[in-house]
Order: structure tokens, then sequence, then C-alpha cells
């Protein structure tokens, strides 16, 4: 199972909205041929087209239902309904989802273009070469963490969150720590359900994870802050995603 490499590539990077030309923090997971994008925020689906076809999608997860996380679902369910209608790719793409806010779930079924699947704390889902597992965070709606192992390997995404223990038993020994950091550190205790780089390293060391990558940036001051900041707090690697530069685990 685990005999080819898991390809994470961060398709956009920033928390709230894009930056110029750029993608809400959104990820593309790749192994065995498999294809999954964790998120559809806002400049998703133009960017991950660099990296690949919209038809060539076999999954998404989406961890909540804020607008930098699924702006651009409506988008892609055009996409594959018009690739559809043209006789190109006729496959329904899942899209994994909670089902806290029902209304939201609902809308990430489409014709028979996508279908939402529910994900839930504590339950173990399938999904390509995959097992999935889930983690309530600390955010003003209800969001899940995404734990993705192939067996041997295995990658944890935080999501939005602000400071939660439970997130490092989660994270527990990960090959990779995809932390969101969307604040510096003097906003800590001023913004809720984020994190500040020093917290995000502190998730890191918690879980005795090997390396630490940092998402959901903001746009604006010195984003080498928030990395040294983590590093203080984290021996192992610690590096800002950047996208379209893949990571193989
Ligand atoms: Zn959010």
């Amino acid at each position: 199972m685990a005999s080819q490499d898991l390809t994470l590539t961060p398709v956009g990077i920033w928390g709230g909205y894009p930056a110029a030309g750029g993608a809400t923090s959104s990820f593309l997971l790749e192994q065995a041929g498999f294809r999954c994008l964790i998120d559809c925020g806002s400049g998703v689906l133009s960017s991950v087209q660099k990296h690949l076809g919209l038809s060539e999608l076999d999954a998404v997860v989406i961890s909540h239902y804020h607008a930098d996380h699924i702006a651009d679902i409506g988008p892609l369910q055009f996409a594959r309904m018009i690739d559809k209608q043209l006789g190109g790719n006729d496959r329904l793409l899942p899209v994994y989802g909670h089902t806290e806010d029902p209304e939201q779930f609902e809308k990430l079924s489409y014709k028979e273009v996508t279908k939402g699947y529910e994900i839930k704390e504590d339950q173990a889902v399938r999904i390509g070469p995959w097992e999935v597992t889930f983690c309530k965070t600390a955010h003003p709606v209800y969001c899940l963490a995404m734990r993705f192992s192939d067996g041997e390997k295995s990658v944890v995404f935080t999501a939005d969150t602000g400071w939660r223990k439970e997130l490092a038993e989660f994270a527990a020994d990960a090959d990779l720590l995809v932390a969101e950091s969307n604040l510096f550190e003097e906003h800590v205790g001023r913004v809720e359900g984020h994190m500040s780089g020093r917290q995000a390293g502190e998730l890191a060391a918690k879980a005795s994870a090997k390396t630490l990558l940092l998402t959901h940036l903001p746009q604006y001051g010195e984003l080498e802050r928030i990395r040294t900041d983590a590093e203080k707090a984290f021996d192992g690697p610690v590096e800002l995603a950047e996208a379209g530069k893949a990571y193989k685990l």
C-alpha cells in the first residue's frame, strides 16, 4: 500500500481571502494515482488547474463551511457538469464534509456531478489509498482536522483552529503536520479560532511531528516572523507553505 510516494502540493496558502493571483489555504494530496483536494476556497479552482485537469480529481474533503474553504465548490460543480455535458468525464465526485450544518452539507451534492459524504469525529473513512480520521478543532464554526494515513506515513491538517490540546494527540508522530498559523504573536488572545507560529510550533513539538508546514497565512506583516516563532518552539524543520511546491513523503 505504501509503495508509492505520498505527495502534498499546496494549492493556496492564504487565510480569509487570497492575495492577488493566489488562493486560500488548500492542498492537493496524491498517491498511487489518486488525487484528493483538501478544502476548496477562493482562488483554489483556478490555481489547482496548474497541477491537473478538474476532471482528474478523485475526491474533495472540506474541513468546515467558512467561505475561504468552500467558495469554489460551486464553480467546481459547474466545471464537472460542463465536462460531463461535453461527453467527457462522468464520474461522480465525492465531496466529504461534516453534517453539523445540514444546509451547507446539502450543497456538497449537485445533480449527478458531486455527492456529499458525511465525515465525523472519531470515525475513520477510507478515501482512495488512505485511512482518514478527524478531530474537532477550536473554531467559531464546527471544523474538523484531518489525518491521512497510508499505513506507514501520515499527514495531519489542523484546518482552522485555535490552540487545542487534543490536537497534539491527534497529530502524534505525524510525518508532516500542516498547521494553520494565521496570527502574529501579538494577536493571540485578540482573535479567536486561529493559532500563531509559536502555537503551531508547540503543537508540532507536543505531537512529536517530523516536519511542520505553516499555512492559512495572513496577507500582512512579515511572514518570516511566523516561521521563526514556530522554530523557537519546535526542533524539526519548519517551512511556510509555498503554493505549487510539492512535498514528497
Ligand atoms: Zn474558518
